[in-house]
């Protein structure tokens, strides 16, 4: 096997990460995968640049969640993928961020396998890794962390997963990226204050990451949930806690325009009295 190794065999299924939004965070593999595929079955957050590199004959199937509309269930989607594949196509499964982050990508391998179709996995870049990075926040700084959670504010069917142990995570996490969180925004904050963390430590809400309308909020715990602008700060969105996102107003080199790093006016005072660096 070479070390680029580029065979996408008819008969088979690529699960590919396209990464958060922006097209040039594509993987070689994912960009030629692209190219290459029969059939592509995309997700929600897919930027219409990323789909346009198919080719005129690909078939694109949009099989993600639109509004509150009734979607298209996972059993359902897994078998559309072996009905392609059994019909002698090169399927791609195209997926945002990395399909093995908290994208499902687990569960359409699974049964592949089950279904003996050969299939490939292709890591993309997670939100939580490159949303940082274009937000101008360090995943890891010697600074402040030696390690990083990902933490998913939906379970499996869709309820508040009982599995996060706040306590445990408020006392160990140094740096917290929480997916799927803004509509659980006050959930998330109370959670973390009552169990120890300081209701002024910083939280950034990264909105829209690596895409052109990517916006980043500046708060605290304490403050916010409160009125933010829904028209500024829209799905998806990530919550970031810990004191890397103070390097954000610093290091933020994606969005030149001021009005895209946001603190709540009156709380801009606030966020500097409590962040000397
Ligand atoms: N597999 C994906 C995550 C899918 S879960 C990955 O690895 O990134 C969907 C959640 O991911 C969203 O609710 C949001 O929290 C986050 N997300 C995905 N794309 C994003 C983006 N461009 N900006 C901010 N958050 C994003």
């Amino acid at each position: 096997m070479q070390l680029f190794d580029f065979k996408f065999d008819k008969g088979s299924v690529w699960l590919v990460g396209a990464g958060p939004g922006d097209p040039g965070l594509l993987t070689l593999l994912a960009y030629k995968s692209i190219k290459k595929a029969d059939v592509i079955f995309y997700d929600a957050l897919l930027d219409d640049h990323i789909l346009s590199i198919a080719k005129p004959k690909a078939e694109l199937v949009f099989v993600g969640k639109r509004g509150n509309k009734k979607s298209i269930n996972q059993l359902e989607i897994n078998k559309l993928l072996i009905n392609e594949a059994k019909k002698n196509k090169r399927v791609l499964r195209l997926k945002g961020g990395d399909p093995f982050i908290f994208g499902r990508g687990g569960e359409e391998a699974l049964s592949l396998k089950l279904n003996k179709i050969p299939y490939k996995i292709v890591p993309g870049t997670t939100a939580g890794i490159a949303g940082l990075a274009y937000a101008g926040i360090p995943a890891t700084h010697r600074d402040f962390n030696t390690s990083i959670t990902f933490i998913s504010a939906y379970g499996a069917g869709g309820e508040k997963p009982e599995t996060i142990n706040w306590n445990s995570f408020s006392k160990t996490s140094q740096l917290i990226v929480v997916y799927m969180g803004l509509e659980r925004i006050n959930w998330v904050c109370s959670e973390l204050i009552k169990q120890g963390r300081d209701k002024y430590e910083n939280i950034a809400i990264i909105s829209n990451a690596t895409k052109r309308n990517q916006k980043v909020l500046i708060s605290n715990l304490k403050d916010c949930s409160i009125n933010f602008d829904k028209s500024i700060i829209d799905s998806p969105a990530l919550l970031v806690v810990g004191k890397n996102v103070l390097l954000s107003p610093i290091l933020n080199w994606y969005v030149k325009d001021k009005e895209n790093i946001n603190f709540f006016k009156e709380r801009k005072n606030n966020y500097e009295y409590y962040n000397s660096i």
